[in-house]
Order: C-alpha cells, then sequence, then structure tokens
C-alpha cells in the first residue's frame, strides 16, 4: 500500500486489532500484543515489536503506518522546566510542559491545536484552532515527559495536567480516550487521581463527563464570578454563562464526589474589588472547592496586569475566613514562556 493510503494504527481498537490477525489466519492474541507494544510500550516502529514474527510485521506495515509526534526543540527554564515543542505527522506543532518540583514531575500537556475559545488574557487564544488532537498524540506526550523526567530528574512523570494549548472538553472523545490508554492497566497504568483536566467551563460537557464517574480530578479556569465580568474577559461565557456552570459544576460533584478546583488570577482594575470577592465566596458554596490564586504571566500587549500584594492577601483572607481551601501558585518556566496562558509556538511560528 502506498504509504500516504495506509491505515493509523493508533485509530484502531484492540478488537480490530485481533480482528485483523483473525482474518488472515492467524490467532487473535496477536491483536493484544501489538495493542501492547502501542499502548503500554509506546512503540514507534513495527520493529521493535519482537515478540511477532517478521511475516507478521511485514504484514502490518503494508496495511498501517504508526503516526507519532517528536520533539522539536526543547527549551529548558532556569527553575528547571522544560518546554517542547512537538511536531505532530502533519507538520503542525503543539508544546509540552515538564514541571518538576521537590517531589513530583508534572507534564502539562496540549489537547489540540491553538484554541477554539478566546480568553483575552491567554497566548494560545490567539492562535486560529486549527485541529484536535488525536488520542495517541496526547500519549505521545505523556511518555515523551516521562522520559525527559526519568532523564534529567531521575525518576518517573508523576502527574499529568491538561493546561497547555486548547480547551480538552472541546476534544472531548479523544482527551477520554487518551485518559484511558494512560490509566488502563494495559496502558501506561497511571493513576487517575493524578491527572487534572482543566476546562474554561463548558457546562454541557461536565455534565456529560460527570456521567460516566469519572476517577480524575476537575479543575475549572473561573477568573470571575460575576457574568458582566466574566464575559467581558472570556467572551464565550456570553454562550455558557456563569449560572450553568454553576449548577454543572455542582452535578460533577453529586456524581463523582470530587472537589473541583477554581483557577483564578486576580487582575488590577478587572475582579480585585470587594464585590468580586463576595461573587467568588457564593460561587463557592455551589460544591466543596478548593481555589488555586495564579499568578498573571503577561502576554505582551499590556491590557492586564497582576493585582498588587494586598488584593491578592484579601481574596486569600476571605476565602479562608469562609473556609475554602485557597493556594497562591508561583508561575513556572515563564522565561522560556512556558508558563499558563504562553503558550504560542513562538519560537516555531503559528502552527508550523
Ligand atoms: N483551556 C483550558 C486549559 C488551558 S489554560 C482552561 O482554560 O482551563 C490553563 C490555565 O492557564 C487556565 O486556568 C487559564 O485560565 C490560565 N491562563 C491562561 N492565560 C494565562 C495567563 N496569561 N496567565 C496566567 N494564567 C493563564
Amino acid at each position: 500500500m502506498p504509504e500516504a493510503t495506509k491505515i493509523d494504527i493508533r485509530a484502531q481498537s484492540l478488537e480490530e486489532l485481533r480482528a485483523f490477525f483473525v482474518q488472515r489466519g492467524e490467532k487473535a492474541f496477536r491483536g493484544n500484543q501489538v495493542y501492547e507494544w502501542l499502548w503500554q510500550k509506546g512503540a514507534h516502529r513495527f520493529e521493535e515489536m519482537t515478540n511477532l514474527s517478521k511475516a507478521l510485521r511485514e504484514k502490518l506495515e503494508e496495511r498501517f503506518v504508526i503516526n507519532h509526534i517528536a520533539v522539536d526543540q526543547m527549551q529548558r527554564s532556569a527553575d528547571g522546566t522544560i518546554k517542547n515543542a512537538v511536531k505532530l505527522h502533519d507538520g503542525l506543532v503543539v508544546e509540552s510542559v515538564l514541571i518538576p518540583t521537590e517531589t513530583r514531575t508534572t507534564a502539562c500537556v496540549s489537547s489540540q491545536v491553538g484554541c477554539s475559545l478566546d480568553c483575552r488574557f491567554c497566548a494560545t487564544a490567539r492562535l486560529k484552532r486549527m485541529r484536535n488532537l488525536n488520542p495517541d498524540e496526547i500519549y505521545d506526550q505523556v511518555m515523551v515527559i516521562d522520559r525527559q523526567s526519568r532523564l534529567y530528574f531521575g525518576r518517573p512523570l508523576s502527574n499529568i495536567v491538561f493546561m497547555g494549548m486548547g480547551e480538552p472538553l472541546m476534544n472531548y472523545p479523544n482527551v477520554m480516550k487518551a485518559i484511558d490508554r494512560i490509566t488502563a492497566e494495559d496502558g501506561l497504568g497511571m493513576s487517575p487521581r493524578r491527572i487534572t483536566v482543566s476546562t474554561s467551563g463548558v457546562p454541557k460537557l461536565i455534565r456529560k463527563m460527570a456521567d460516566q464517574a469519572p476517577r480524575f480530578n476537575l479543575a475549572v479556569s473561573l477568573h470571575s464570578a460575576i457574568e458582566e465580568t466574566r464575559s467581558r474577559i472570556m467572551p464565550f461565557n456570553e454562550r455558557m454563562p456563569l449560572s450553568e456552570l454553576r449548577e454543572a459544576i455542582a452535578y460533577w460533584y453529586d456524581k463523582t464526589r470530587s472537589r473541583v478546583t477554581y483557577e483564578y488570577v486576580v487582575w488590577d482594575g478587572v475582579n480585585d474589588g470587594d464585590a468580586d470577592i463576595r461573587a467568588l465566596l457564593d460561587f463557592c458554596r455551589a460544591a466543596p472547592c478548593k481555589v488555586n490564586l495564579i499568578e498573571y504571566n503577561p502576554i505582551d500587549d499590556g491590557m492586564f496586569r497582576q493585582a498588587g500584594e494586598s488584593r491578592i492577601q484579601a481574596y486569600v483572607d476571605a476565602l479562608e475566613g469562609a473556609g475554602v481551601t485557597v493556594t497562591v501558585r508561583r508561575s513556572r518556566g515563564k522565561d522560556i514562556d512556558a508558563a499558563c496562558g504562553q503558550l504560542a509556538n513562538k519560537s516555531t511560528g503559528p502552527g508550523e
């Protein structure tokens, strides 16, 4: 078969792979072996599948291709953070970040090339959404970072956050399939408790996800609990208002019993007033939650400025006073544009 018409083998289910062998007079379990090579060992070449005969590997090669990502460029920050520009099989580029701390290594992975949402403060929003990533392209980012973690920090990857480029819930089926392969026993076997899906808040899909009773964590990029303010900084909020988000989060908690984390940046003159704090406290009553106050990473144009220390402290005091767990998170990898909201393929050019 000419290369271009070959089938992407990682788009095949286990059942399809088993059927492929049966149709050729072979044992079905050969399909399981191939599936293991693809999703447990992360093989990128049929030659690696050494428990299959050469003849069988050639049969696979004739029919299928293993598309995979390649690290195009790697940058290391003074604080140890590593940013990878990874090239997809069709030449598009996304970014994935390795964030080391004393005790853990977190992979921050992308779910889309670009993003279709329009958060005013986010660099990725300025890129056009080109396409969704496939499950294998998400899985491969995890494998790349696991390898780097072992190489540079002498330990395996411990956590995964879907906080790279894109809106994971706008690529729902592929993100769920990737998480399935990352957590499955016949996949990477990672605990779902160590995975966090971060969404800007798509109520319908939060509900859909809750219905699956997932065991991973959910983070919601809230940034304001006042309808008009949120619509100003995250215009899609007009179509998916806070009132619906609030109900969807209550539904999520009801189904999963898992506390949601709100990500929240406090900006000067945007959401740093007492009314903003009161609205957040009220929003926090929707369901048990935590609040992560994240540092703003400026993205060039100076439209937004992080609020002063005292306003951030006012948030912390009010939240703690109301019994809500709050953490203030410092940015990592800022010097290489690897921090939240800074992923924009700067070094390689958009989608190149
Ligand atoms: N689309 C998803 C995941 C990607 S963004 C989401 O919105 O959650 C990951 C986090 O970075 C989000 O909480 C987002 O609001 C935040 N973020 C975006 N731009 C930022 C910036 N310039 N500074 C700090 N955080 C930012």
